[in-house]
């Protein structure tokens, strides 16, 4: 199975670099952000910064979102502070991919590589995705002017734009503000299937935190498509013997699309 996904031997997460502490750069954060920087660490959250913009403002934020087309959306992306990740940015994580592609695969949150190239994807886990996805006659190299059919493009995208610091699990607040970025994308786009890799993927496009174990396996629907849910290539990364189940989900993902015929 794995010399069909092209895999070669991984090296234990141990030898993994570790993510350096975020540097949140106070001219950026905003006022709420700021005021808990202030404080002494000793008092600080330990869990991710919740910032909501005013209702006010969501409800002209949302509809304008709603209406976007590929360039604006990337731009809101780049410019939003609708939560506090935007503080710990280098890059909005935005998407990449041909806008013609089939498949939609759509990732957790972006890691400090994902950040640093602006790419959702990046590294060991952009290789092990693209190895896997080729195992399946897909490819996720190709730019958008590639010659490549429809149905074997894949456009990468994440729940959440912007980097987490490390160690936090960001909640259902910034996936809730982050989530119309993603809503409209699939709109722009229009898949014919979708990926959810990883416990945050699946949050926001199925609204369900049951375990992923009991979610795999069976065709779930976002809207009219379909969607597969799977392991997320950094969990695969750190548990080796879970690529047997990614392939399973793999399979089941190309054998759903195969059954819904021609476009
Ligand atoms: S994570 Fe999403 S909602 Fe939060 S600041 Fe970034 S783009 Fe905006």
């Amino acid at each position: 199975m794995l010399a069909e996904m092209g895999l070669r031997v991984w090296s234990p997460v141990a030898t993994l670099p570790a993510e350096p502490e975020p540097v949140l750069a106070p001219a950026e954060a905003p006022p709420a952000v700021a005021a808990v920087q202030a404080l002494p660490a000793t008092l600080r959250p330990p869990a991710v910064l919740e910032v909501q913009p005013p209702v006010a403002a969501q409800t002209t934020r949302l509809p304008a979102i709603a209406h976007m087309d590929w360039d604006e959306l990337r731009s809101s992306a780049a410019a939003c502070r609708a939560c506090g990740l935007c503080a710990g940015r280098s890059n909005s994580v935005f998407g990449a991919g041909p806008s013609s592609a089939h498949w939609l695969v759509v990732g957790e949150a972006p890691g400090e590589q994902e950040d640093a190239q602006g790419q959702p994807f990046a590294g060991q886990a952009a290789q092990l995705l693209g190895n896997m996805l080729r195992a399946i006659n897909l490819s996720i190299d190709a730019g958008p002017d590639a010659d490549l059919p429809p149905e074997r493009q894949v456009y990468l995208s994440s729940a959440l734009k912007c980097r987490p610091p490390p160690g936090s699990t960001p909640g259902a607040t910034e996936l809730q503000q982050c989530h119309p970025f993603l809503a409209r994308q699939i709109e722009l786009l229009k898949p014919r299937i979708i990926l959810a890799m990883g416990r945050m993927a699946v949050q926001t496009l199925l609204g369900s935190s049951e375990p992923l174990g009991r979610l795999r396996g069976r065709v779930h629907d976002y809207q009219g498509t379909p969607v597969i849910v799977t392991l997320a290539p950094s969990y695969l990364l750190r548990n080796l013997g879970e690529k047997a189940r990614a392939w399973e989900d793999l399979c089941l993902a190309r054998a759903t699309l195969q059954g819904l015929g021609p476009p």
